[in-house]
């Protein structure tokens, strides 16, 4: 289906980016209620159908871990993103009502298997796992977003930090955190870093001091430093076992996805009956309030 903006009403503003707002929409034809993302870019035209054309390999990727695309249009120099709507918004938004450990191994999971999906089935790496790229629906359904389909989109968007909280492996920051050489091993760091920012509600290295030295500090401390752990008296062997075998300093000494999906952190809650749906039932009330 072609979206475009006449079939769509707005109905609230969800989120405020780094380049943009995200709406809550309703398109009328379909009479899907959806998210729309607004990125302001200054292209012309013909750079702005190569970042449509480059989105559109998303109507293939369906997949229950990553946020369904229904489509994108330009109108002047925006590009407008339509994408599932995710009634808690972000991960980082359920950081205030806690995350059970059985709560933790499902959300690991889903970012194992959606990430393990884009790279099997696009050869896509992420590049920017971080709690406020995880979305959570009110089924307790948790999905990627904001991964990089798009080379052109990502080359236009200067993906400078509002915050201090750096997500970067120490590899990528040691070799000047260009796109050449990036591997997955990169993004398992990250998705490290994610799990204990999630379990605690916390980023894992002290922020301190103006942003800038903060930045400088975390970075030094991120490629010096010990990596970080999550506290063994409040979570099971396995739980810092996996945590642990994410955060290697040595990307090769990391696991692989699929690895990852055979840990004994995520395969026990797999056979368990784990409560999302109440986990985010709960947040959503909290955010509302
Ligand atoms: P950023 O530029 O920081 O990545 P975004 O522009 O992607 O932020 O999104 C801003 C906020 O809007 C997010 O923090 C999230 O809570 C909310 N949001 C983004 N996409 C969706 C969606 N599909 N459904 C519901 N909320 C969303």
């Amino acid at each position: 289906y072609n979206v475009k903006m006449g079939d769509f009403d707005p109905l609230k503003e969800i989120g405020r980016g780094q380049f943009g707002v995200v709406r809550q929409v309703f398109h009328r034809p379909t009479k899907v209620v959806m998210a729309m993302k607004e990125i302001r870019l200054q292209l012309d035209e013909l750079q702005l159908n190569q970042i449509l054309m480059e989105l559109n390999v998303l109507h293939q990727a369906h997949c229950p871990y990553i946020v369904d695309f229904y489509g994108a249009f330009f109108i002047e120099s925006c590009v407008y993103y339509c994408m599932e709507y995710m009634e808690c918004g972000s991960l980082d938004r359920m950081f205030s009502i806690g995350c059970p450990e059985p709560v933790l191994s499902r959300i690991a999971y889903s970012m194992v298997r959606g990430l393990k999906f884009l790279k099997d089935q696009f050869s896509i790496i992420h590049r920017d796992v971080k709690p406020t790229n995880v979305l959570v629906n009110i089924k307790g359904e948790v999905k990627l977003c904001d991964f990089g389909v798009s080379g052109k989109l990502n080359a236009s968007l200067a993906r400078t930090r509002v915050g201090c909280e750096n997500y970067m492996a120490p590899e990528r920051i040691k070799e000047g955190a260009t796109d050449k050489g990036y591997t997955v091993q990169s993004d398992i760091w990250s998705l490290g870093i994610s799990l204990i920012e999630t379990a605690t509600g916390k980023y894992p290295y002290p922020l301190s001091g103006q942003p800038a030295h903060s930045m400088f500090v975390i970075m030094k401390d991120i490629v010096d430093g010990p990596s970080p752990s999550v506290d063994p008296a409040q979570y099971s062997p396995d739980c810092c076992d996996f945590i642990a075998a994410c955060l290697r300093k040595e990307p090769k000494d990391r696991p692989s996805y699929a690895e990852l999906l055979e840990h004994p952190f995520l395969t026990k809650y797999q056979a368990e009956d784990v409560d999302m749906a109440g986990w985010a039932q709960k947040g959503f009330e909290n955010i509302q309030s």
